[in-house]
């Protein structure tokens, strides 16, 4: 076994994939921005021909993911919606797949406007019950697909017990693990198939670049996936890819300081007599606190509870409110970056879902979603009693 794979969470993130330039010696690795490579003869390249197909940028992002991972392989996209677009284009017409109900909202816009159209068939379930996954299972479906926490409800599925009924069913797993990152949560060591991350949150977590990745130990799916990447050319630029490869170096450090901050502002607005509801899977009144605690873990085994919460602040005009007089919150899409951000999923992240789906689920025009960052938490709390006391 080689020493590497014995190396801790973050000793992986900084070295593999990041060895220092062997002609200069550049600590630093550097980065192609090339769009094409210089053949020594026809059908004599060393290794790359064209980005499209590989560069050696994405070659150590993906080895770097993959680690982080715990993966065979990764393969990285152009966006997170390109990685989730890939892996549902792995199926065909007249399949079924089954989708965790309130997943981001442009998952949903997705399969509701383009693969529908093309003969996939999706259903949208409670998947906090997974006994609704076995139920729902048919003789035509391929995939199930959950989101564990939700977007922006942070309701959780047991991915342990619902890899179980995905096995004994012969349907793959696939998990959107882009509110954990793979530092607070390893979906294929639960026995998932494949997870999906939009990189462009915590991995990359400094709100510059867009990306996305797709991590499975199923090479057959691999090769798949690298085939139809090549053909239909939905790959990240070399430069995003080396600003994710930096970026990952940091992601223990982040995450921990970003979900520590998280969990101490849950608590604290938990009790705050002006919001009506705080949701985050840590506080002991989360319905799934248990699940939480199972299956939210650092690498070394402590609970982390993510650093995405969700409050209700029962009206409208209070919520205007609050946003304008939020200072250091700026209301803006996306999470998991070292800044924190609002949003009003309602209307943003969530737009696209038909009315009376998000009232359903308590996606209410009130509810306010919280991505933290690592600013320091005095800073947080006080900008966040200023709004919600005026
Ligand atoms: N999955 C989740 C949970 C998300 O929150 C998002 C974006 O917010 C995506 C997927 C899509 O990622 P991207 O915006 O990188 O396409």
């Amino acid at each position: 076994m080689s020493k590497k794979t014995k190396w801790g969470f973050s000793t992986k993130s900084i070295h593999i994939g990041n060895k220092a330039n062997q002609k200069h010696g550049s600590v630093a690795p550097p980065i192609h921005l090339t769009s094409t490579f210089k053949q020594d003869g026809v059908g004599q390249n060393r290794g790359h021909d064209y980005s499209r197909v590989s560069n050696p940028t994405r070659n150590r992002l993906e080895e770097n993911l993959a680690a982080v991972e715990g993966s065979k392989f990764a393969i990285c996209y152009s966006s997170g919606m390109a990685a989730t677009t890939a892996l549902f284009q792995l199926f065909d017409k007249g399949d079924h797949i089954l989708v965790s109900r309130n997943t981001y909202g442009g998952t949903y816009r997705m399969a509701m406007n383009v693969l529908s159209r093309q003969g996939i068939e999706f259903e949208w379930i409670d998947t906090r019950n997974t006994k609704n996954i076995d139920k729902r299972i048919k003789e035509n479906t391929k995939l199930v697909h959950v989101e564990s926490p939700t977007n922006p409800l942070l309701e959780l599925c047991d991915i342990q017990a619902a890899a179980e009924i995905c096995e004994s069913k012969n349907v793959l797993l696939s998990v959107d693990n882009t509110f954990m990152s793979p530092y607070g949560q390893r979906p294929l060591d639960l026995g998932a198939n494949i997870t999906m991350q939009s990189s462009t949150k915590s991995l990359s977590g400094h709100s510059d670049i867009l990306g996305g990745v797709l991590a499975t130990n199923k090479e057959d799916l691999y090769e798949k996936l690298q085939f139809m990447l090549k053909a239909t050319g939905g790959v990240p630029s070399p430069f995003d890819n080396w600003l994710t490869l930096r970026s990952t170096k940091t992601l223990a450090l982040r995450y921990q300081r970003a979900a520590d901050n998280a969990f101490d502002l849950a608590k604290w607005l938990s009790m705050h007599k002006k919001v009506s509801k705080t949701i985050y899977p840590g506080l002991d009144s989360h319905p799934q606190h248990e699940i939480a605690c199972k299956q939210q873990l650092s690498p070394k085994g402590e609970n982390v509870f993510g650093s995405m919460l969700s409050i209700d602040l029962g009206d409208v005009e209070f919520r205007d409110r609050f946003l304008k007089n939020i200072e250091i919150f700026q209301l803006a899409e996306s999470l998991g970056s070292v800044e924190s951000l609002v949003c009003v999923p309602y209307f943003m992240t969530h737009a696209a879902v038909p009315v009376e789906t998000k009232l359903e689920m308590g996606i209410t025009e009130s509810l306010v979603r919280l991505s933290i960052g690592i600013e320091d938490i005095e800073d947080l709390k006080n900008d966040l009693a200023i709004a919600l006391e005026k």
